[in-house]
């Protein structure tokens, strides 16, 4: 007994000296957006132990001994920035449709822990992949033990389409190099199918689903806005998801299959280029987020005028539909639906992510709004709003810091000067 409670002393005694190490960091922020609130605070001070924030207080509070001070007295305080839909495998350039016949899985694998780098760097310190070759899921894994630098990854895997749909990765081939692609790899036909594509992501190790609801762009492939799912089909995937704790995000461009997925139950809309005042209103009874992606409509837009760039059946779709996204933004923003911060990065350079708010601002949205699609709205679509998107006693401390205020210059989130992620400093 004697010994027993000698060895509990002892360990207490341990706790104790541990704890009066323990470290805390504290923030001097000269102004707080704290994502959540409407109004930005002036001269707090955050304090972040281990990889927590436990505590914000008014003024500039005085450190003791261990504390570690980081002074941003002279920036706007952010919590981490949250994007939707990025695509860490890749990265727009005139030569990627051969990446195909060209690449191992391990070049795909490598590229993204640049592309997964730069988006941190950026000030994003969690995404939401919205698919690739289904790599990215050992990317995720890779940063959350430590070996990549990057965002906290959310990821698909890869997305699902039908025979010959957006997200079918052979769509352009030659027959014999085309085959039959199947539900292992994420193309499926029929409700039995459907649910094999979705069981075989959740193997994989998939977080969520993504479905290509509708034909899209930069497929080798004609329509651009076809509905590419049946009712069935779609019931199938979104019903088999969610009893596996996923949530479905859906591209599309035309109102057919955008309705379609809104009735079946998706969570978001990614693009939702051709949406009508029907799919708007169903998307609020719904409670659909729409992602919209403004950033890539406009690149693509701008690169089909180059001879060559994509492939010719590419061309007349990316000009026809990547023009329109920033006016829909406008309109769906206008007529009350709920709009989450997704980019596309991938179909553009990554680490460009940022100037999706400048687009949403121009377009009429107030920046503080814009912040809050990218802040608390994108946590609460990932489920995640217990954990990221704001900055508050609890949270993961997750931060960024820029040189001007966003509210008055909303392009200095476009070259933020501090990220911690975590807890730990990767930008200063
Ligand atoms: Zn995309």
């Amino acid at each position: 007994m004697k010994f027993k409670a000698l060895l509990l002393s002892f360990f207490f005694t341990l706790l104790l000296a541990f704890n009066a190490y323990a470290q805390r960091t504290v923030i001097h922020a000269g102004t707080l957006i704290d994502g959540v609130s409407d109004e930005a605070q002036s001269d707090v001070s955050i304090i972040i132990e281990d990889n927590k924030i436990t505590a914000i207080e008014d003024g500039f509070i005085n450190t003791s001994g261990s504390d570690q001070l980081i002074d941003l007295s002279d920036k706007t305080v952010l919590p981490g920035l949250i994007d939707l839909h990025v695509h860490l495998e890749s990265e727009t350039n005139p030569k990627k449709y051969m990446e195909a016949f060209t690449f191992n899985e391990a070049d795909f694998a490598l590229r993204s822990t640049a592309y997964a780098k730069r988006t941190l760097m950026a000030g994003f310190t969690t995404v939401r992949e919205l698919g690739g070759s289904g790599v990215n899921i050992s990317l995720r894994n890779a940063i959350n033990q430590g070996f990549v630098d990057g965002p906290r990854v959310i990821t698909v895997g890869k997305s699902l389409a039908t025979t010959g749909g957006h997200a079918d990765p052979t769509n352009g081939w030659k027959n014999d190099l085309m085959g039959a692609p199947g539900p292992e790899v994420g193309v499926l036909n029929g409700t039995a199918e459907a649910r094999e594509a979705v069981r075989q992501r959740y193997k994989n190790g998939a977080d969520h689903i993504k479905i290509t609801a509708t034909g899209g762009v930069l497929s080798v492939a004609k329509s651009g806005d076809a509905p590419q799912f049946f009712e069935d089909e779609l019931d199938a995937i979104v019903q088999t998801a969610n009893e596996y704790g996923m949530h479905v995000a859906a591209h599309a461009h035309g109102a057919e299959g955008m309705k379609r997925a809104v009735e079946a139950g998706v969570l978001t809309i990614e693009h939702g280029t051709h949406m009508t005042e029907e799919v708007m209103d169903l998307m609020i009874e719904h409670g659909t987020y729409y992602v919209p992606t403004i950033s890539a409509g406009k690149w693509v837009a701008e690169k089909a005028k180059i001879d060559g760039y994509y492939p010719e059946l590419v061309v007349p779709k990316a000009l026809e539909i990547g023009p329109k996204i920033q006016n829909t933004f406008k309109q769906a923003y206008e007529y009350g639906v709920n709009i989450a911060f997704g980019t596309d990065a991938g179909v553009f350079p990554h680490g460009m992510n940022g100037k999706e708010f400048r687009y949403m601002t121009e377009a009429g949205m107030p920046v503080m709004e814009a912040i809050k699609s990218a802040t608390v709205t994108a946590a609460t679509v990932l489920g995640m709003e217990d954990q990221v998107g704001s900055v508050e006693s609890g949270k993961y401390a997750d931060l960024i810091a820029t040189d001007k205020n966003p509210l008055e210059d909303v392009t200095t989130l476009e070259s933020v000067s501090f990220v911690m992620k975590d807890g730990k400093v990767y930008k200063q």
